[in-house]
């Protein structure tokens, strides 16, 4: 690990405490200029700059509001440090002599790590973030060169058109709307044949979370269950490592 890759990893806390706040907004619906938390929630006291360093900040004050003695939600610091997290193995993963593309897919893990918080608080995917994403990688994968204009055409159709059907086959109860969103993003991010990967990977990862929940009680089988961030964690893994599996799986036979 070069200091580089440390310091995108500080940023990524950086990023990780914006995206908490454009959650808030977003959900909201408040208007207005993107500033950093800068009021306790509980007491609205007024924090200082120390107080809002990402990570560090909450560990010092204990996660505890130094003045009203509330605890602070354990979300924030546990998004700062996946942000950050996902900084780091990004600039690992992506060469630095390509900066463009290093600077597309830290834009990527932005909006992947925000969408699943979002996912897991709410239930929901706001189209505000989105809609711009699926323009975004269709734009940057096409005039990028990044894929072949058939593959991106198959690699977008299949989860459109799969997800679609079993959103208007089970009337949204399978899954929801923005699913189909993500799925439309997955598909112009990987491709064909990687969108395969992705789709596999997310599909197994929910599977698992799902079936550990049920063996532990911790769940049943009418608790809603947030799609978003299995289906982000297999497009990441199917970006980074998917054509080195399809590789290995078609050796295989
Ligand atoms: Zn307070």
């Amino acid at each position: 690990m070069q200091l580089f890759h440390l310091i995108l990893f500080f940023i990524g806390l950086g990023f990780g405490s914006f995206a908490s706040v454009v959650i808030h907004r977003l959900h909201t619906r408040q208007k207005g200029i993107f500033l950093g938390r800068s009021k306790c929630p509980k007491c609205k006291h007024k924090l200082d700059a120390i107080d809002l360093i990402p990570v560090f900040g909450a560990i010092i004050n204990k996660f505890k509001c130094k003045y009203c003695k509330k605890k602070i939600s354990l979300h924030y610091p546990i998004l700062e440090l996946v942000m950050g997290s996902g900084f780091l193995a990004t600039s690992i993963l992506v060469s630095f002599d390509s900066l463009w593309l290093l600077l597309y897919y830290l834009i990527i893990t932005f909006v992947f790590v925000l969408l699943s918080f979002y996912d897991i608080f709410f239930q929901e995917i706001p189209d505000e973030i989105s809609v711009p994403t699926i323009i975004l990688t269709g734009v940057v994968a096409y005039f990028g060169h990044l894929h072949e204009p058939k593959s991106l055409l198959i690699g977008f159709l299949i989860p459109v058109l799969f997800f679609g059907l079993l959103f208007v086959g089970s009337g949204g109860r399978w899954l929801g709307g923005g699913d189909v969103r993500i799925g439309a993003i997955m598909g112009f991010l990987l491709g064909w044949p990687n969108i395969i990967t992705g789709l596999f990977f997310g599909y197994l990862l929910g599977s698992i979370y799902s079936a550990i929940g049920l063996i532990s009680g911790k769940l049943n089988r009418k608790t809603p269950i947030p799609f978003g961030p299995f289906l982000f964690s297999g497009a990441y893994i199917a970006l980074f490592w998917g054509h080195d599996i399809i590789g290995w799986y078609l050796g295989l036979m």
